[in-house]
């Protein structure tokens, strides 16, 4: 016997052993993991990883190979009409009536959701510093962006499924995107957003499923993989670069010189006061700061979990 949904579970989505092919392209394999009802949950993943094809899986835009994906308790593909009512979406290519203005738009989702969303849809629009009475023909992806996540977001659903959100906005926004997402998650929503930057994801998520060509690499807290990364800082000097002072320093991991650049590799949790310090007894002509990518963070991860 089939178990009997539970719309209240406290897996909002659980995805079970999916596998997606498109023909012979294997875009997904088997991948489980789930999602806790009041988290914001981030899947990350360089591009072509999968995360698209699971997301649209999870809507049944798509429909699995293999294995299948509850939301809500219910099955996706017999549920969808009912999930499609509970849920908020932003895909990751937008495409929106051009002819209609913001303001229009919403209107046209309040006859879908049944209910008003103007007021909140023009509260958002205005910390997004968006003008809900402008037509959308014309106007940059950017902003039709930040159209599609008002539309997601307005009926405050209780559950938000972004695909790629930060896409087109710029930091300040970025940081109103960040709010935006707390406030959901404080109000005991759940977040589903996916992107291929561990930094953008660092600053809201509470975990993260981590994707590479199609497999599941890991599914971890958050400050389990910040705890891991760490960043390079590399100073150029007028002579050639040399070692000396700085390789006693705190948090120093690694350090690279190459003509007169030398490259330091510094723990994350690491106070850089006593590096500025060391750097300021030469003549510094240029600093830059780099965050670790998504690759060599895994490969400081991986590689501690195996000490
Ligand atoms: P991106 O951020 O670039 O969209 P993604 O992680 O979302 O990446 P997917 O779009 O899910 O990745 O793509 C996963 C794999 O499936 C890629 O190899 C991609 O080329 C392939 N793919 C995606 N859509 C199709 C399709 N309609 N037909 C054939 N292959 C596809």
């Amino acid at each position: 016997m089939q178990p009997r949904p539970d719309p209240n579970a406290a897996e909002v989505i659980d995805i079970q052993n999916l596998t997606h092919r498109y023909g012979k392209v294997v875009a997904v394999e088997d991948v489980s993991f789930s999602v806790k009802r009041g988290e914001i949950f981030g899947f990350l993943g360089p591009n072509g990883a999968g995360k698209t094809t699971t997301i649209r899986t999870i809507l049944d835009l798509i429909r699995p190979t293999q294995g299948q994906v509850l939301v809500f308790g219910l099955d996706s593909r017999r549920g969808a009409q009912e999930i499609h009512r509970r849920i908020g979406y932003l895909p990751s290519e937008l495409r929106l009536w051009d002819n209609w203005t913001g303001a229009q738009y919403i209107r046209w989702l309040e006859t879908v959701h049944q209910r008003p969303i103007l007021p909140e849809a023009e509260h958002i629009s205005e910390r997004l510093q968006f003008e809900l009475g402008r037509s959308l023909s014309g106007m940059s992806t950017g902003m039709k962006r930040k159209m599609g996540l008002i539309a997601a977001i307005s009926h405050q659903p209780e559950l938000l499924i972004l695909d790629e959100p930060s896409i087109g906005l710029d930091p300040l926004m970025q940081q109103v995107f960040n709010e935006l997402m707390r406030e959901a998650r404080a109000a005991g929503r759940t977040v589903f957003l996916s992107s291929h930057n561990l930094a953008e994801v660092e600053q809201i998520c509470d975990r993260v499923a981590i994707i590479r060509e199609g497999k599941l690499e890991a599914v971890e807290a958050v400050h389990n993989l910040t705890r891991v990364t760490f960043r390079w800082i590399t100073l150029t000097l007028p002579e050639p670069a040399h070692a000396d002072g700085f390789r006693d320093l705190e948090g120093i991991e690694a350090i690279e010189t190459a003509g007169e650049q030398l490259r330091l590799r510094v723990s994350g949790r690491t106070n850089i006061d006593a590096l500025i310090k060391q750097a300021a007894q030469h003549t510094v002509q240029d600093i830059s700061i780099e965050h670790p990518t998504l690759e060599e963070i895994f490969l400081a991860y991986y590689g501690q979990k195996e000490h």
